[in-house]
């Protein structure tokens, strides 16, 4: 077998090798992305692993997939929102994700982006660049006293409730099904509108379905109280960021952190001048002193990439070898 890997980073390729060694699995790798150009480079691979931002919805790369006999893709991410079902059927091509790797790492970068804004910390970051170190607009909060939302209390949702209730902060959560035995941690609400107007941190951790759509619109950001903080690192497109703009700029909510945007693409992993395409958000969030804006990290732990790399390869080496893996998309 052979196996492609696009996106490979210098802490993911010793990983690679190491598996294909013990293995015997031939793999080959680009630290670029998987797209309609790049796709000719994967010829003669059984099968193709990506990690990215940019989603893989062109038709020609499932085309040039079929015409090259590659016949299985591997996406090393949770979300599969990236991937074209439609193409995927068409040309018979068999997807899988890695459903879970490291919850930790997400939660633990809700987290972060958490204390920092309590801290006021990109106002001090700011400040500090012109070597202001006025008190006044530094005041924090502490957690302890504090009530988080979590929506969407799966794998990601539910180690960041543990998080938070370990500091000792109050849990309240919504989920379209919720779980049962988790009451030592959350108290559920019956809705997302109570959550929302119910918490001094609202956290997203739903995966991004059409009916998710802009789940925090305008509407759910007006319940919010103004001393309360978004944070996104699920996908940008759960959030109309327009509205939350509009909803920092008038104080109608205290902060946001958001490892996701929408249209995340145009920016994340590029440096200005690689900006092809301008994010229509990025400019005006930037210039706001309560908004953290990470380029889709959450993820990024050394430990969850190793974990990425390595489920991503036995998934595909499953799906060659046996036909099937856990993680196969169904379409
Ligand atoms: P999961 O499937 O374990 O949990 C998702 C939960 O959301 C489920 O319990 C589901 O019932 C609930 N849900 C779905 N729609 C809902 C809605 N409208 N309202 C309330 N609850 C709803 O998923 P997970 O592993 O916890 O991951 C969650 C998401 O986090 C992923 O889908 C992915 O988009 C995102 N993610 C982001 C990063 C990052 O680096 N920023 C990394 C991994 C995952």
């Amino acid at each position: 077998m052979k196996i492609f890997i696009f996106g490979i980073g210098k802490k993911e390729q010793p990983v690679a090798e190491q598996w294909a060694k013990q293995t015997g699995v031939q793999i080959d790798f680009t630290a670029q992305e998987l797209n309609a150009q790049t796709i000719s480079l994967a010829k003669g691979a059984d099968g193709i692993s990506f990690q990215q931002m940019a989603p893989v919805y062109d038709e020609k790369i499932y085309q040039t997939m079929a015409e090259n006999k590659t016949f299985l893709l591997g996406t090393r991410s949770a979300g599969i929102d990236g991937l074209n079902k439609e193409y995927l059927k068409k040309y018979q091509i068999n997807a899988c994700n890695v459903p879970v790797y490291s919850p930790r790492a997400i939660a633990e970068h809700v987290l972060t982006l958490t204390m920092m804004l309590l801290r006021q910390m990109p106002r001090l970051l700011q400040r500090e660049q012109q070597q202001n170190f006025i008190l006044d607009g530094l005041i924090g909060r502490e957690i302890h006293e504090l009530t988080v939302g979590v929506v969407g209390t799966g794998h990601i949702g539910l180690v960041t409730a543990q998080l938070f209730k370990a500091l000792g902060a109050t849990i309240i959560g919504y989920d379209k099904y919720p779980k049962n035995d988790i009451e030592h941690i959350l108290t559920y609400r019956d809705s997302l509108e109570d959550v929302a107007a119910k918490a001094d941190i609202l956290t997203l951790h739903t995966p991004y379905l059409p009916e998710n759509h802009h789940l925090i619109d305008q509407k759910i950001l007006g319940l919010m109280n103004s001393d309360s903080l978004l944070i996104n690192t699920a996908r940008g497109p759960l959030v109309d960021t327009q509205a939350l703009i509009h909803a920092l700029q008038n104080g109608q909510i205290a902060g946001a952190g958001l490892d996701t945007l929408e249209d995340e693409m145009f920016y994340v992993n590029k440096t200005k001048s690689q900006q092809v395409e301008q994010n229509p958000y990025i400019e005006k969030l930037l210039t706001l002193d309560n908004v953290i804006v990470s380029p889709h990290i959450a993820f990024y732990t050394l430990q969850a990439s190793k974990i990425l790399m390595e489920n991503s390869l036995n998934s595909l080496y499953a799906l060659y070898t046996e036909g099937t893996a856990d993680s196969l998309i169904q379409l």
